[in-house]
């Protein structure tokens, strides 16, 4: 599964349309928490090194690069830009109202 765009719907939110025409919705904070990079991981413990609250309250993409064809190498306000999220993680970060109903075990969806 891969992007195929991105666009700003408001300054703190991106949008992403991916292939199977999902609209991808990500609070550009929540993507700065999730960084998997070594600075943000520790690589030994997997110990998240941002922690909520850690981050000005408004960290921007100011850049966003495909990386191969794997993933998005996004640089933020604050500088940081060592982050590569990849397609499949990306897609599993998505907000939207129907991927985070089901995230938070949402019971209509139990069978
Ligand atoms: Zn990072
Ligand atoms: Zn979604």
């Amino acid at each position: 599964m891969k992007p195929v765009s991105l666009k700003k719907i408001d300054p703190r939110t991106l949008g992403v349309e991916w292939e199977d025409a999902h609209q991808g919705v990500y609070d550009t904070t929540f993507l700065r928490e999730h960084c998997t990079c070594a600075a943000c991981v520790d690589e030994w413990t997997g110990e998240r090194k941002v922690k909520t609250g850690m981050l000005p309250a408004t960290v921007l993409p100011v850049t966003i690069d495909s990386v191969g064809n794997y993933g998005l190498q996004i640089r933020f306000s604050d500088g940081h830009a060592t982050g590569i999220y990849t397609y499949d993680y990306l897609r599993s970060l998505c907000q939207c109202p129907g991927c985070h109903s089901r995230e938070s075990g949402n019971p209509l969806l139990i069978p």
